[in-house]
């Protein structure tokens, strides 16, 4: 995998000149068909205020297109914050002597996930420093564990990158998602910002996705720390890196994510190069536009009301009630915080929230576990097959939940009636018909139901 920094850079100064045809753009864009690195830089550039509220519009609708109203939420859990690796911006890096290590058990690990599983997550992202001491054989044995005593029903994996043969081994572990970011595809700022550790070798990283797809992992997840160099820098380089994926292998990134950097007992003084909220909504819109068929996946960094507009303007995964501490759900404190969250809101709340904008909550894992994965994810979605799919199986997780949480006194009247208002919107009448069976099934008990 190779970037052309020269190329991208002379894309984002002729983004500007581009600017005229971009009304042109947006309509090519509404086909959902993608688009290519040129339309990208020149929607990019837009500063019109009408088209940028049509950008934002065309995407959110590309987003109900492909996925329907849907919007997934998760959780991250911290293994390990362990790390040899000396990246400028984080709280876990080596030479942080502040922050307190820990490394929780496979049983510890478990206890977490119960904690997440009693709020109704059912997939969680594992997340963990780089130590060989915390290596291969340990996130497995967390990953088993999980699957083992929880009910946890996919477990994705945000870890250090390895060679072929460790993926191997991870994939077989059942993980559904490895997801790296590169951080900045900009080598210069990449060398600068990780000064220590394995992970100074930026074209090692680069190539991370090549070897876990070759390893057997369909889907991977893909992403830039934005704030470390010129957004639009990182956002180009992240749809050539879906871009490049889809042509060797044959599926886009499965997902894309847009970290910004956030205040941690780091190295730096604040962030290089500062990202505005109104940035973040154009690399969210952008990515929607360019790689139709990925998760675009907005974390707990950005504050509620920025997340509820991004929902609306093509994000379509939410994480929630997140901890960035390893047992910073069954009780640790901040101290062992990678960094400080935005949005603290719990699951629940951000689960009414998206009820309340009119979309529809899902705690769907169906796709990796039929799967629909890989090349047949990619295709399906693309020809607009997916979201009767992803409609259904969200009724059907919001269904659970609501009946789960029905003895811990949440207040549910959002969430019925959203349940309600979803299954009047499903139009395939063979489908309605087995979502009212399955719905059945679930009051009488019966669960993970799906489509
Ligand atoms: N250690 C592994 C790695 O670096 O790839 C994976 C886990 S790391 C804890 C997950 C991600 O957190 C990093 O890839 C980085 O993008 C992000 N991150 C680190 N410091 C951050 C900060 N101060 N604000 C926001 N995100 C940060
Ligand atoms: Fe370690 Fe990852 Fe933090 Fe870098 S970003 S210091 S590799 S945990």
């Amino acid at each position: 995998m190779q970037i052309d920094g020269e190329k991208i850079e002379g894309l984002i100064k002729d983004g500007g000149a581009a600017l005229s045809q971009s009304p042109a753009i947006l309509e090519k864009a509404a086909e959902a068909r993608g688009l290519s690195l040129e339309d990208a830089a020149a929607l990019l550039s837009i500063e019109d205020p009408a088209l940028v509220q049509a950008l934002y519009k065309t995407a959110g609708e590309v987003k109900e297109k492909i996925f329907g109203k849907r919007v997934v939420l998760f959780a991250p859990l911290y293994l390990s914050n362990y790390c040899t690796n000396g990246c400028l911006y984080c709280g876990f890096r080596s030479a942080n002597r502040e922050v307190e290590r820990t490394a929780l058990t496979p049983q510890d690990a478990v206890r977490e996930a119960r904690v997440l599983e009693k709020m109704g997550f059912k997939r969680v992202l594992l997340v963990t420093g780089e130590d060989p001491r915390w290596g291969l054989d340990y996130v497995i044995s967390c990953v088993k564990a999980i699957y083992g005593d929880t009910g946890m029903r996919i477990v994705h994996v945000n870890g250090p990158p390895m060679d072929v043969p460790e993926f191997r081994e991870l994939k077989a572990s059942g993980v559904g998602v490895y997801q790296s970011f590169q951080e900045t595809y900009h080598r210069p700022t990449y060398e600068k910002m990780h000064p220590a550790g394995r992970k100074r070798d930026y074209q090692y990283r680069l190539d991370v996705m090549d070897r876990a797809v070759t390893a057997g992992f369909d889907d991977v997840g893909i992403g830039a720390l934005l704030g470390l160099y010129d957004y639009r820098f990182d956002c180009l380089s992240t749809i050539a890196h879906s871009q490049h994926l889809f042509r060797e292998f044959g599926a886009h990134a499965h997902t894309i994510s847009i970290p910004r950097l956030r205040p941690a007992p780091t190295g730096l003084d604040g962030a290089p190069r500062t990202v505005t909220d109104e940035e973040i909504k154009k690399a969210v819109a952008v990515y929607r536009l360019s790689v139709p068929s990925a998760g675009v996946v907005v974390s707990t960094r950005e504050p509620a009301q920025l997340r509820s507009f991004l929902i609306r303007a093509g994000a379509s995964q939410l994480s929630a009630a997140s901890r960035t501490s390893p047992g910073g759900y069954a009780g640790n404190g901040d101290a062992l915080e990678q960094f400080s969250t935005n949005d603290k809101r719990t699951l629940h709340q951000v689960l009414s929230c998206v009820a309340e904008e009119g979309l529809l909550p899902s705690l769907c894992t169906t796709c990796y576990r039929v799967g629909r994965v890989g090349h047949d994810f990619t295709e399906k979605t693309m020809a607009g097959e997916m979201s009767k799919f992803c409609q259904a199986n969200a009724i059907l997780t919001l269904k659970e939940y609501s009946l789960d949480q029905r003895g811990n006194g949440a207040a549910l009247e959002t969430v019925d009636k959203t349940i309600a208002a979803s299954i009047d919107e499903v139009n395939d009448p063979a489908i309605k018909k087995a979502l009212l069976e399955k719905l059945e099934e679930l009051e009488k008990g019966k669960r993970d139901l799906f489509f």
